[in-house]
């Protein structure tokens, strides 16, 4: 009998994390907290490898800093392909077929004097492979009281899940945070509907829960932006709405220099850019494709560097158009 239902059991969690591409454990944020701090290394990885990545845009110092992983079935991320040809797509490109990973590429800039942290991460709120960005700051000499901003582009749990810390806090105990508005009324107002996430009801309040959990620490002091405004002078929002009602893009700038973050625009670049499928959890799909293609049409025509919150570490390239769509032509490496 124990064995049906922890099948059973099993297979809800599929079905949950398949419709929100995220995996959010039934028994809450304190049980995937002790799994990653079993799993983490001083390094933020199994393997010893560093999880972090450091670049300049003009004046402007720029680290990427991996808050781990998250993942689900790849359906999720690609909603409307033909289940074999993104099996056929998977295996072309050497991934699983059962299962996507996406990455948590959050970006620390460092500009006037000021540590801006660019997405806090998900922390515990997506499974047991997040919540590294505080072994990776240690990494670099950081602490989380030397943060002095964090932006989200909007307040899904993997992107706002490390505001709090395990005992309720804030985890960035100085930092002003600033979030979409239109998020924080949607998702912290009564009782979001989240009917459209193709999920059991029960996924969708673990979901809501998180949202709130998290945020609610710095609910004091937030600053609600609307995208399109400037937040410091060399950071600027971009309004990208769709997958949720208020994300935004940022555009990090210094002289000639840009760097254009494009959140949950795509999830992985082999089914959103190579290939056109739409996210699942995107929550308006009409408004979320002109919002991608919009900014993937800039990114191209303005040869713009472009870091991909999800994409595989550090998530840094360029969008090519192509004849049929766009390409992600990953950058290379720089010692
Ligand atoms: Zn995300």
């Amino acid at each position: 009998m124990s064995g049906i239902t922890l099948n059973r059991r099993k297979i809800i969690l599929t079905a949950a994390s398949a419709a929100a591409g995220l995996i959010l454990p039934p028994g809450g944020m304190a049980l995937a907290h002790a799994a990653s701090t079993a799993s983490t290394t001083a390094q933020g990885g199994a393997s010893g490898n560093v999880g972090y990545y450091r670049f300049r845009v003009g004046d402007i110092a720029a680290t990427v800093l991996s808050d781990g992983l998250i993942g689900g079935p790849p359906q999720i991320y690609a909603s409307n392909a033909p289940e074999a040809e993104l099996e056929e797509v998977l295996r072309q490109a050497f991934l699983p077929t059962d299962r996507l990973t996406l990455n948590l590429n959050t970006l620390l800039i460092e500009t006037n004097g000021r540590k801006i942290l660019l997405e806090a991460g998900a922390g515990q709120t997506m499974g047991p492979q997040g919540g590294r960005i505080f072994d990776n700051l240690a990494a670099i000499g950081l602490r989380p009281e030397d943060i002095d901003v964090v932006v989200v582009s909007h307040t899904h749990p993997d992107h706002v899940g490390n505001l709090r810390t395990a005992g309720g806090g804030r985890a960035f105990p100085r930092a002003t945070v600033f979030a979409p508005l239109a998020d924080w009324d949607f998702f912290m107002g009564s009782d979001p509907d989240l009917s459209y996430m193709p999920v059991p009801e029960d996924f969708r309040r673990h979901f809501a829960a998180a949202i709130r959990q998290s945020l609610e620490p710095v609910a004091s002091g937030i600053e609600l932006y609307e995208a399109g405004t400037e937040i410091v002078p060399g950071l600027t929002t971009l309004p990208a709405l769709g997958h949720t009602p208020g994300m935004a893009n940022f555009l990090v700038h210094s002289g000639n220099d840009q760097l254009l973050l494009t959140a949950d625009l795509a999830y992985h670049p082999i089914v959103n850019v190579d290939h056109a499928w739409l996210p699942g959890p995107d929550r308006d799909k009409e408004t979320a494709l002109a919002s991608r293609r919009r900014i993937f049409d800039m990114a191209a025509a303005d040869r713009l560097p472009v870091l991909g919150f999800h994409f595989p570490f550090p998530g840094i390239g360029h969008m090519l158009k192509t004849d049929s769509g766009y390409a992600w032509v990953p950058a290379n490496w720089q010692f």
